[in-house]
């Protein structure tokens, strides 16, 4: 039996004429490799992978399937490199810390996984929740659920009573004292475990939050919450595992440890002072604006009851303050990787950040291409994904008009293929 099923799966493999292949006519082709729109163009996707990229309008050949997209721009899946599937911002959510069971996350994450695919994109780095988003990746990879390709840090890990502290805000009896299995520590050697923990739970990268946050139930947003010789430690764990490391960041002197220490993005990036941005530059390391949480933040704030008390006067401070610095990071050549912060907001709007990139002054070519194969290398996947190219996963999108021109039509995706297999058309 054995060998009558290998001698099958050997026959398959030689004859891929007889995979049926799918034409999609493009209108407007961008690969994503370079700043050009190719009028015109045939991509044919066979499987999961695209095998031919071609001019001119291929005409289909036996079992061929046509997908028509001539009125529309072809591109690349996006991906962004900073969303939260498990959870969604929401008035007086953080009751919900006591309130909602595995499951009732578990649902409520298969919900997001789903709108963020629809919304165009393919692939999504999610840098923290309580550890469901790694059976949510699970699922996805399984065809169990509808979602992009996810790699998660699992639970980002903290140190007391910082941000990312799973119970920050708590009665002092419901407080305990979480420690490197719940992801916060207090030391060199906590690091080593809470890294390997991580590991152990099937984390795809880590994740820390080197200086206090907005949304955390404590006081301060923006102070160093990691001392040099934890992150470094950190750091050098992630290394032994293949992981990288991205650090929520927002006053200068976590986020000058965290680069120093050797960390691959800093996310948020708000209070990034003249120093910082010579680190990021003399290190390589990248920034991960996230402009459209730090927006949402401020707005919500405004409303009465949104927040507790001590998360509003952050989110007002915070929030309206990292467009800016996106513009002056920017401008100084600092290396950019697209990333929202996607449930901070509503998913499924991940998309309006590159109109805000491009508001702040980044061309939106540019701003479109650092949510290809920019993020696809930073997500050591470049060789698959991120551009439109024979031999890549067929992740592709179309969209209405030429997002070069238009950049808000990235709002309004129009058709979803993720390897090879279409989800909205
Ligand atoms: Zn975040």
């Amino acid at each position: 039996m054995r060998t009558l099923y290998l001698l099958t799966g050997l026959c398959l493999l030689s004859t891929p004429l007889l995979a049926q292949r799918t034409l999609l006519h493009c209108g407007n082709l961008f690969t994503g490799t370079g700043n050009d729109l190719q009028p015109q163009m045939t991509v044919v996707v066979e499987g999961n992978k695209i095998t031919a990229v071609q001019k001119g309008y291929l005409a289909p050949a036996g079992t061929d399937r046509v997908l028509d997209l001539k009125s529309k721009t072809v591109l690349p899946g996006l991906i962004d490199m900073h969303v939260h599937l498990e959870s969604e911002t929401r008035r007086g959510g953080q009751i919900d810390a006591f309130t909602q069971n595995v499951p009732d996350i578990a649902y409520k994450a298969a919900k997001h996984a789903r709108t963020t695919l629809l919304a165009g994109f393919t692939t999504v780095r999610d840098l923290g929740g309580s550890g469901v988003n790694i059976s949510l990746r699970n699922a996805i990879n399984q065809g169990l659920i509808e979602g992009p390709r996810v790699l998660t840090v699992g639970k980002s890990i903290a140190t007391t009573g910082g941000h990312a502290d799973p119970t920050n805000g708590y009665r002092r009896d419901l407080m305990g004292d979480p420690g490197p299995a719940e992801g916060v520590i207090n030391s060199a050697d906590d690091a080593h475990k809470a890294v390997r923990q991580r590991y152990k739970e099937g984390s795809d990268l880590i994740k820390i939050t080197a200086t206090g946050g907005v949304l955390s139930n404590a006081k301060d947003g923006s102070g160093p919450q990691f001392t040099d010789e934890e992150v470094k430690a950190i750091v050098v764990a992630a290394k032994d595992y293949g992981f990288a490391v991205a650090a929520h960041a927002h006053g200068a002197e976590g986020m000058k440890r965290a680069i120093r220490a050797g960390v691959q993005t800093i996310e948020h990036g708000t209070y990034m002072d003249d120093e910082a941005i010579a680190l990021f530059k003399k290190h390589g390391t990248y920034y991960v604006p996230t402009i459209i949480a730090g927006k949402t933040v401020a707005d919500s704030a405004r409303m009465f009851g949104y927040y507790p008390a001590l998360v509003r006067p952050k989110a007002l401070a915070i929030g309206p303050k990292i467009q800016n610095t996106f513009a002056k990071a920017y401008k100084a050549g600092v290396n950019i990787a697209f990333g929202t912060d996607a449930g901070v907001f509503i998913h499924g709007y991940n998309a309006k950040e590159f109109e805000y990139m491009v508001e702040a002054g980044m061309p939106a070519v540019e701003a479109i291409r650092t949510a290809l194969l920019n993020n696809a290398r930073l997500l050591g996947m470049d060789t698959q994904i991120g551009s439109i190219e024979v031999g890549k996963l067929a992740d592709i999108i179309a969209v209405d008009d030429n997002p070069v021109q238009q950049i808000k039509t990235l709002q309004a995706v129009r058709f979803v293929m993720k390897d090879g297999t279409v989800y909205k058309q």
